[in-house]
């Protein structure tokens, strides 16, 4: 039997809750339906904080939700859920699910009809990852419905996997990753059994497809975290699951290696925490830098010209890293422009330190500044220059013709420079 927990207890209020998602819920139960909030907005609402997206889940079927809504469709083949559809904004409603929790989702088994068996609330909840992330809010009376003890865990802090752990991270492997993520996202403890089977089953993420990988990776790195994710990445031994470079050089030197990475995670942060929008191609960059030194160095020893082993050692960093996290192409680009004009950048800067002639290097300048990805590539420039691997002179140097808007703005930079 579940706990309910009175609004008098929880505190939660509808105030809190989006017009969108109000609005949703409101429809489903004028016609009849269960309507409920779940998972992240339930839990991050009785923590206090703004929730980034209101789940709904329902006894409706997704036919019988769409037709509520003007503007609504189904998406997914082996999960089918509705997007509603509010201009910007969405929210999705899931129909329960039932059918038991035993390896309905395992990823190599191709597709698994059970996955659409629908159920009732009590079967729903038994799919869910964390303690924490399995409450129901029930918009027709304002109880949270509590089957596996989530709010004394958040109450006192605690993440843990419903069920067997070992079963439930083979089940999905994914859900290491979220533990990290949720770890370092909620400053909350895993629980002993919950921390011992990761060591049984980190292995299992080497079956998940490369994609899904990329996907969590953004989750676990954009979401205003980072610093605090990748220490717990690697407190639980996953981030070699990610990028294995970087977990490498991690291991064989850290007080070094980690120091950019710690730069460029923790200005990441800043930004999303200041709601600027970050570029994931920036903060991939920053975490594959040493390995692509590496790999530079490297070929360099082979007596390789100094242009050719650094554009060897972009291919060779880019292409081990995809086959992994299968960063898109688009990112990738933007990657190898970042890294590319580092050396360039430095170049150019010694050049004029080294009295060249000014009308030259204009040219040259004005090369620069016309690339969208100049200010980027600056700013990584000096996160270099600040843990000493380039001189500050040279940052200070460009700082002085950097345009005042940068690439995560999508504002054009200017192609001239200054008067
Ligand atoms: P965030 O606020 O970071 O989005 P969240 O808890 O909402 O956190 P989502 O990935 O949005 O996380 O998932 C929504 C809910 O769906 C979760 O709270 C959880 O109940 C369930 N869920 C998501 N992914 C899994 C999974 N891999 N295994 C089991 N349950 C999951
Ligand atoms: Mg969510």
């Amino acid at each position: 039997e579940p706990t309910r927990i009175s609004p008098d207890t929880h505190g939660l209020v509808a105030s809190q809750i989006s017009d969108h998602a109000l609005n949703v819920l409101q429809r489903l139960h004028d016609q009849g339906y269960a309507a409920f909030l779940v998972g992240g907005c339930v839990r991050d609402l009785l923590r206090g904080m703004r929730p980034k997206d209101f789940d709904v889940v329902t006894d409706a079927k997704p036919e019988q939700v769409r037709s509520l809504f003007r503007h609504a469709r189904i998406i997914g083949r082996r999960f089918r859920i509705v997007h509603v559809i509010f201009g910007h904004d969405m929210i999705e409603v899931t129909t329960f699910r039932g059918g038991d929790e035993d390896g309905v989702r395992r990823s190599d088994q191709g597709r698994i009809l059970r996955d659409n068996v629908f159920g009732s609330i009590d079967e729903d909840v038994w799919r869910r990852d964390f303690a924490c992330n399995a409450l129901y809010y029930n918009f027709a009376n304002a109880e949270i419905v509590d089957y596996v003890q989530g709010w004394q865990d958040i109450e006192t802090g605690h993440l843990r996997i419903i069920g067997n752990p070992v079963t439930r991270y083979q089940e999905d492997p994914v859900r290491m990753l979220r533990a990290a993520r949720f770890m370092a996202k909620l400053g909350f403890t895993l629980t002993g059994d919950s921390v011992s089977a990761i060591q049984e089953c980190r292995d299992l993420l080497k079956s998940i497809a490369p994609a899904r990988l990329f996907d969590e990776s953004i989750k676990i790195f954009q979401g205003g975290y980072a610093w605090a994710a990748f220490l717990k990445l690697r407190e639980l031994d996953l981030l070699g699951y990610l990028f294995p470079g970087l977990d490498n050089l991690l291991n064989r030197d850290y007080d070094r290696i980690s120091r950019l990475v710690e730069r460029v995670l923790v200005g990441t942060d800043e930004r999303v925490g200041h709601q600027l929008p970050v570029n994931p191609a920036f903060m991939l960059a920053g975490l594959l830098w040493a390995d692509l030194s590496r790999r530079r160095e490297h070929w360099l020893h082979q007596r390789v010209d100094s242009d050719v082993a650094f554009a060897l050692a972009m291919d060779e960093v880019i292409e081990s890293t995809v086959k992994q996290v299968a960063i898109p192409r688009r990112l990738t680009d933007l990657m190898r422009v970042i890294w590319a004009l580092q050396p360039t950048l430095e170049q150019a800067a010694q050049g004029m330190s080294m009295g060249i002639a000014m009308t030259e290097l204009k040219d040259q300048q004005k090369h620069l500044l016309a690339h969208a990805w100049f200010r980027a590539a600056l700013d990584f420039l000096c996160l270099r220059s600040e843990i000493g691997e380039v001189s500050p002179d040279i940052c200070q140097f460009w700082r002085q013709y950097a345009p005042e808007r940068d690439m995560d703005s999508g504002e054009t930079v200017p192609t001239h420079l200054p008067e």
